[in-house]
């Protein structure tokens, strides 16, 4: 092979796997930052289980309040009913017995329901509690094992990145310029096998006398249609 031809088809090499590990690279963020969302998911559902636990706690606190209040109430007006001396009165206090006993009742029944929902809403927050501390084991392992591949990466790209340099020096400064305009237009593909009489680039058929000299890998051509630089692989 022409060592022009052989040092470009070379440098598209590195180039390629270089624009491969750098879009590793940039999705690793993206990558972490999705897991964080789930985290905070996690974490918002676990929250709002937390605030409802609590809020049917105080409401029955509340409740049991109430329930003291009237159960006291009731008893005074228990203990009145011997000091009574009329019987227009008497009846007044009973009427009032009568009622707070119902209220009593009544409480002891919204206390016993909201003991049921307390209940469940405790459940429901272990479980989004279990559900948000997987998550995060989850989250700190796979971040740091994303770190890892972020840093491994990194340290590939340095090393392609040093041997791309050296190899561009190689180049005759013209055709190195035509390379690179091409890698830009070209979507990072400026060197393309020819195979089958097409090119593998825009994957056009080349005319059968070009198609011929591509094959002999004596000198630079380019594909009439996408102007890539052609070789012969094998
Ligand atoms: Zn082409």
């Amino acid at each position: 092979m022409l060592d022009e031809l052989e040092r470009l088809v070379d440098l598209q090499q590195l180039d390629s796997e270089i624009a491969e590990l750098e879009a590793a690279a940039a999705a690793i963020p993206g990558q972490i930052r999705a897991m964080e969302e789930q985290l905070l998911h996690a974490k918002a559902a676990l929250d709002e289980a937390t605030a409802e636990t609590e809020k049917l706690q105080k409401l029955r606190r509340q409740k049991e309040r109430d329930l003291e209040e009237a159960n006291r109430e009731l008893k005074k007006r228990q203990s009145r009913l011997y000091e009574i001396k009329t019987n227009q009165e008497y009846s007044a206090v009973l009427k009032e017995i009568d009622g707070l006993k119902q209220k009593v009742s009544t409480l002891e029944e919204e206390i016993l329901v909201f003991l049921d929902q307390i209940d469940a809403a405790v459940k429901d927050r272990a479980k989004e509690e279990e559900g948000f501390r997987f998550k995060e084991a989850e989250y700190l392992r796979d971040k740091q094992q994303r770190g890892g591949e972020l840093r491994e990466i990194q340290g590939r790209l340095a090393k392609l990145q040093g041997a791309r340099k050296g190899r561009s020096k190689g180049v005759e400064a013209s055709l190195l310029q035509q390379y690179l305009r091409l890698l830009k237009i070209r979507a990072g593909l400026a060197v393309a096998p020819a195979s089958g009489g097409s090119c593998e680039g825009c994957h056009v058929a080349l005319t059968p006398q070009l198609y011929n000299e591509v094959r002999r890998n004596e000198e630079i051509l380019t594909c009439e249609r996408c102007g890539r630089i052609l070789y012969w692989k094998g």
